[in-house]
């Protein structure tokens, strides 16, 4: 039987998901933003910074002043970095002024502490400043009313720090995707308990919940079921009761005995494929009581490339984040590729900028794929390439 192109499961998952395109957007408070996606442009209310301060810790002058030095200069007073507005200052004196404080009227320039030297009420300066050095103007960084975060930025740590200077408390983020991920396999357990013969720890489940949770959308339920179908069912119920918009599930879908998940699901009218790529050939579309549910094979590598592949595309766009970064990159040697599959090798970037692939294309090879920094991306058609030779690369 001819495999399914690649392209074509990539369209049936796109369109098993496009009725969850209309996301909501929910506003949470800056301390539980981090992670989450901007659903409009965030404008600062106040200027950045809020009013004219120094920069540094020195004295503020009128520029004009300090023109011919050295110069001694009368010292009037003291500005601390507090709250209060400073008298303006007078022609022909000098103020002490500290990193942040508001720069006095009359003044337009900062001297460094370090260009000065002070005796009792008179400071030398050594240097001088011209208009605005060291002077942080109001709104220099970003004007009252301007965007300071744009809608599909994923808010990191520096994002909320702009927000919170800008005076925001809470912002506006898409509604995440709330996903199922769902485990199968007799010989699974939870990672980290002991390991009976026959028996391996479920890195499918850990692996796909951090890539869900890491382009935006929330993990709802995390599940672990044996082959067996009544089992299966109840997962897949729970997962559904619980709110889940997606339910994504690794394992049962091959050609075995014991494929829980193609026994369930496919006389649902499940659609069952084996795809013309490499690793991740075998793969599934379901709808379970109106719930959307791809289904990924087993085998560690071929579960968690195709999520990145068929699923965290959509996902992302959902989200309202731009398209993951794909670039091209000169492999360091030359390698031969199966005809009629698309092959997602493992690689790793080298230290002259060149690509190399990284060990074998075994799907079972997890911590092989944890040592790979990028995949290359080997069309179908193509059967060998040259060292030099430009390859698509993704980055992991
Ligand atoms: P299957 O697709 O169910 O036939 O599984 C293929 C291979 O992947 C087998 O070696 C399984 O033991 C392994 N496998 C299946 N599910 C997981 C999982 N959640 N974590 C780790 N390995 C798995
Ligand atoms: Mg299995």
């Amino acid at each position: 039987m001819p495999r399914t192109p690649v392209a074509e499961h990539e369209a049936r998952v796109r369109a098993l998901l496009s009725d969850l395109s209309t996301r909501a957007s929910e506003v949470v408070a800056l301390a539980d933003a981090l992670g989450r996606v901007t659903a409009s442009d965030v404008v600062s209310p106040i200027p950045l910074p809020p009013f004219r301060n120094s920069q540094m810790d020195g004295f503020a002058v009128l520029s004009s002043d300090v023109v011919a030095v050295p110069v001694d200069l009368p010292l009037v007073g003291e500005i601390a970095a507090a709250p209060g507005m400073p008298a303006p200052l007078m022609a022909g004196t000098v103020v002490r002024i500290m990193t942040g404080a508001p720069v006095p009227e009359g003044a337009d320039a900062v001297v460094p502490v370090e260009d000065t030297h002070v005796s009792g009420s008179t400071v030398s300066i050594a240097r001088g400043r011209v208009s605005g050095e060291y002077v942080r103007e109001i709104g220099s960084d970003l004007p009252a009313g301007a965007v300071v975060i744009p809608a599909g930025v994923r808010l990191a740590s520096r994002h909320l720090g702009a927000l919170a200077a800008s005076g925001l408390t809470s912002v506006e983020v898409t509604s995440p995707v709330r996903v199922a991920v769902i485990s199968t396999g007799s010989e699974l357990v939870e990672a980290g308990e002991p390991l009976g013969p026959g028996q391996i720890p479920d890195s499918n489940g850990v692996a796909l919940a951090a890539a869900v949770r890491a382009v935006g959308a929330f993990v709802i339920a995390e599940g672990r079921v044996t082959d067996v179908a009544e089992r299966f069912r109840a997962v897949l119920d729970a997962a559904v009761d619980a709110g889940a918009e997606l339910v994504l599930t690794s394992g049962g879908i091959s050609e075995g005995e014991y494929e829980v998940v193609r026994e369930t699901l496919e006389p649902l009218g499940a659609h069952v494929d084996v795809l013309a790529m490499q690793p991740g050939g075998p793969q599934a579309t379901a709808s379970y009581r109106g719930v959307p549910v791809v289904c990924f094979p087993g085998n560690p590598v071929s579960s968690q490339l195709s999520f990145l592949i068929f699923v965290e595309p959509v996902l992302r766009a959902l989200a309202g984040l731009a398209p993951a970064v794909r670039t091209t990159g000169v492999l360091d040697r030359a390698l031969t590729s199966q005809p009629g599959r698309r092959q997602f090798l493992r690689g790793v970037r080298l230290p002259d900028g060149r690509v190399a692939p990284h060990g074998g294309s075994s799907s079972h090879l997890v911590a092989t794929l944890a040592a790979a920094d990028v995949l290359l991306v080997i069309p179908e058609d193509v059967t060998s390439l040259d060292a030099g030779a430009a390859v698509e690369v993704w980055d992991l």
